[in-house]
């Protein structure tokens, strides 16, 4: 397996070392092959939000799993879940399921170019899509982590239609509009950043980035891979009361199975063959294990008191590493919204990726290799958000910043 892994930032390269094959994951807690245990912070990149291997999950799965693994042909749990999604999330009115994030990036700019008619799209720096072509111009996560630039194989024709301006920098998007009049498709963003470490929108980004695409004919797409289902159960779009043309989901609507999802208004999701003309298609998009996990996690998400919990766990995290960090006196910055977190190295704020890219990185990799020797295990790089789970206890909190204190101290 090229570099040991099958997806570039589990190699550990910035953060040195080998990386840690897991044995085990149970709630909060992960098992290495050697028998450690962490408190973990990836979350499997998002998905375990309520929780690894949660038995409700488990069990579902298992009873799924006694009338087959995949179908090939429509299946009830696919309703469901689509039901589910479309009365959580306000801007999803017809929902397409696909088997990953990059697959709904792909197929969601895929239809914002069939629906208006138009090539050319904006996308923000350090905002990552997926690995797909047209997304590959300063991607944020893995491709910044390795330092790479953008990725060799790109052809620049697949790319020359991908305009990119600095995040929360709405003068930069009227300008891409008013040089490219008629021909943007869409903005595409994440409506809070995870991929260049966690950087939050302005109070007013959001709104007029709304405006401007609405202005100028051009949809709108929040990519929610990451924050749908996380930031609130509607996801980021509810929490920030902005309603997008379409929204891509992932992570957590498979519960820790492969899924990804696209959706957005009828009119254009119609264009979606086999309804419209837009092609895509997907041999186990859909199968009953992906949506019974999904079911099942957004379930128990929907429960009174879930999002406070993360918001409460979370906020304590985030204050307790910034305290410390700020006690042993190092320049820090960082921040939180419900299950999503994180924090840098550098004085801050941290407004978009070259702010992040202040961050002390070195300190950063002597910060992160003595945290794991404590049994704390965050995302190996400083270009990635963290994430909390319900099973996250106010010890492993606790834990983790008396932890932090110690390893603080030291570097
Ligand atoms: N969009 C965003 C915002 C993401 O964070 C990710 C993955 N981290 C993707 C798309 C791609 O998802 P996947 O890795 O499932 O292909």
């Amino acid at each position: 397996m090229p570099g040991g892994v099958n997806s570039p930032v589990r190699a550990f390269k910035s953060v040195g070392g080998q990386p840690i094959f897991m044995d085990s994951v149970k709630g909060s807690h992960m098992w290495d092959i050697d028998g450690n245990e962490y408190i973990d912070y990836v979350g499997s990149w998002g998905p375990a939000i309520i929780g690894h291997a949660d038995d409700e999950v488990l069990e579902a799965l298992a009873e799924t799993m006694k009338k087959g693994t995949s179908f090939g042909s429509p299946c009830l749990l696919e309703s469901v879940l689509a039901e589910m999604v479309i009365s959580a999330v306000p801007s999803i009115e017809m929902v397409r399921f696909v088997n990953s994030g990059t697959e709904a990036c792909m197929g969601v700019l895929r239809l914002a170019r069939t629906f208006t008619g138009r090539e050319k799209i904006i996308k923000f720096e350090g905002c990552y899509h997926g690995h797909a072509d047209p997304f590959l111009v300063k991607a944020g996560s893995g491709v910044a982590t390795l330092g790479l630039p953008d990725s060799p194989g790109v052809p620049k024709a697949t790319t020359s239609g991908t305009l990119t301006a600095p995040y929360n920098d709405i003068a930069a998007v009227e300008s891409l509009f008013n040089s490219n009049e008629g021909e943007i498709a869409a903005i595409i963003l994440e409506p809070a950043v995870g991929n260049s470490g966690f950087i939050t929108p302005k109070p007013d980004f959001l709104e007029a980035i709304r405006r401007l695409t609405k202005e100028n004919g051009a949809l709108l797409i929040f990519d929610e891979v990451m924050t749908g289902f996380r930031l609130s159960y509607g996801g980021a779009q509810e929490y920030f009361g902005i309603t997008p043309d379409l929204t891509t989901l992932g992570k957590v609507i498979g519960g820790g199975l492969p899924v990804g999802a696209y959706g957005g208004r009828r009119e254009i999701m119609e264009m979606v063959a086999p309804a419209g003309p837009m092609y895509q298609a997907g041999t186990l998009s859909g199968n009953p294990l992906a949506m019974t996990a999904g079911i099942q996690t957004l379930k128990r998400l929907k429960a009174p008191g879930t999002y406070e919990y993360l918001d409460r766990i979370t906020r304590e995290l985030v204050q307790g590493i910034l305290n410390a960090g700020k006690k042993t006196g190092h320049a820090i910055c960082g921040g939180h919204i419900r299950g999503m977190f994180g924090f840098f190295f550098t004085e801050g704020p941290v407004h978009n990726f070259d702010d992040a890219k202040k961050s002390d990185a070195a300190k950063f990799v002597r910060f992160y290799q003595g945290m794991l020797r404590e049994g704390v295990y965050f995302a190996p790089s400083q270009f990635e958000a963290g994430f909390t789970s319900l099973a996250h206890s106010p010890e492993d909190i606790q834990k983790t910043v008396a932890a932090a204190e110690n390893v603080l101290s030291k570097i």
